[in-house]
């Protein structure tokens, strides 16, 4: 079976690293020429517009994607000739932080309050409303806390709006939820309308960017049951097929839920190691129609994700500890591949975490280990 994705980074890369195993290959549609999936299938330098688009992707028995901004219509003009997924209604609500809101709250679902911002009057107003501290997001594009400012008096007002003023599409301010903890459900849904999850993965930010998750943390599995009973009517309504995140806030009073990927997503990277069934097989099984796999755990799956280069290869001495470089130039702020470490029980992750001092610099460690035991 052969497999388009629209878009040709590392969460392409790694679905063909899960799909070429199934029998498959793979055409990438990406405008960069050093697209870093390149090197497991046929690359078709192109952006994801026009007719010419068909043309690439000719031959492919269905069509995917791995970025969330791939323009929606595109994706809508290929369901007339091609079998995509996950559908282009589905991605156009995702793309929208407003219309994303409203739909989990018309499900049920808790959201920070927030108000859609679209002059200097209505983001004073905005943030009388709601209070500080908050944040003001572009309601579209942003992505690893990309297009957004942190809000934590009124004066911050005008160099938000300074800053933010000429976004496209328009701005969201969001009240900053006072969460204990982040956490994040990544669901599969069959063709059929079968769903499997994951465990919750524990995820840990900086400055708006994933830098650690940890699958199957014990102290999430008492949420584990009111995520998935949140989420599930979300993938009915939108009749999803394949993989989806849904990032939460763990508060005082519950899950808040932040935002949805529908595409595999950074803070399930630990399944390829550390589950039964990885979430790219598993979207890759979802979109071919094929049974879906086990997502169980089989352990404590810690990843660290390697931002700007790639640490030393040192840390592969650990055992247990794999290892995924991207194949992408180091820059500032990249994600630039990861480490999954897969140890029986919290317990081991606990009583080993100095030996992974080497898969990063000592600020990186500091914050790991600070975060590790911040909830004990
Ligand atoms: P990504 O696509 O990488 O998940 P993003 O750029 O779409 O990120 P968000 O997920 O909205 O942005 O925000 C990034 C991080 O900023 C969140 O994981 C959280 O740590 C913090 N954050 C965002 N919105 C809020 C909020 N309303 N209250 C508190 N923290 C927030
Ligand atoms: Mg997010």
């Amino acid at each position: 079976m052969r497999i388009g994705v629209l878009g040709g980074g590392q969460l392409a890369r790694m679905l063909a690293l899960a799909g070429h195993p199934l029998g498959m290959s793979f055409v990438f549609v990406d405008p960069a020429a050093d697209a870093c999936a390149q090197s497991l299938g046929q690359h078709q330098i192109s952006d994801w517009s026009g007719e010419h688009l068909i043309e690439a992707l000719a031959g492919c028995d269905r069509v995917t994607f791995d970025f969330e901004n791939v323009p929606a219509h595109t994706l809508t003009q290929l369901t007339d000739h091609f079998n995509v997924a996950p559908s282009a209604k589905a991605l156009s609500i995702s793309q929208d932080r407003l219309d994303e809101k409203a739909l989990f709250h018309d499900h049920g679902m808790a959201v920070a309050p927030h108000a859609a911002v679209s002059d200097r009057p209505g983001l004073l107003a905005a943030l009388a409303d709601l209070g500080c501290p908050a944040i003001l997001k572009t309601r579209r594009m942003g992505y690893d806390g990309k297009g957004q400012y942190r809000l934590d008096t009124p004066e911050d007002c005008e160099p938000a709006w300074q800053t933010m003023a000429e976004a496209p599409g328009g701005l969201i301010l969001e009240q900053r939820v006072p969460f204990t903890a982040e956490c994040a459900l990544t669901a599969v849904r069959s063709q059929h309308g079968e769903v499997r999850f994951y465990p919750l993965t524990w995820t840990h930010h900086e400055a708006g960017i994933l830098r650690f998750a940890l699958g199957g943390a014990r102290w999430l599995e008492s949420f584990q049951h009111q995520a998935e009973a949140q989420v599930r009517p979300i993938l009915e309504a939108l009749g999803y097929v394949g993989a989806m995140t849904v990032e939460l806030f763990v508060t005082e009073t519950g899950l808040v839920v932040n935002e949805m990927a529908p595409r595999v997503h950074n803070s399930a990277h630990w399944t390829i190691d550390g589950a039964v069934c990885s979430q790219f097989e598993n979207h890759l099984r979802a979109i071919a129609d094929l049974p879906l796999g086990a997502t169980a755990a089989t352990g404590a799956a810690l990843m660290i994700n390697f931002i700007g280069q790639l640490p030393s290869t040192d840390a592969l001495a650990v055992p247990g500890l794999h290892w995924h470089a991207y194949g992408k130039a180091p820059r500032p702020g990249r994600k630039v591949g990861h480490a999954t470490w897969v140890v029986d029980d919290e317990s081991s992750l606990m009583a080993g975490l100095d030996g992974l001092g080497p898969a990063m610099d000592a600020n990186a460690f500091q914050a790991l280990t600070g975060w590790i035991k911040s909830v004990g």
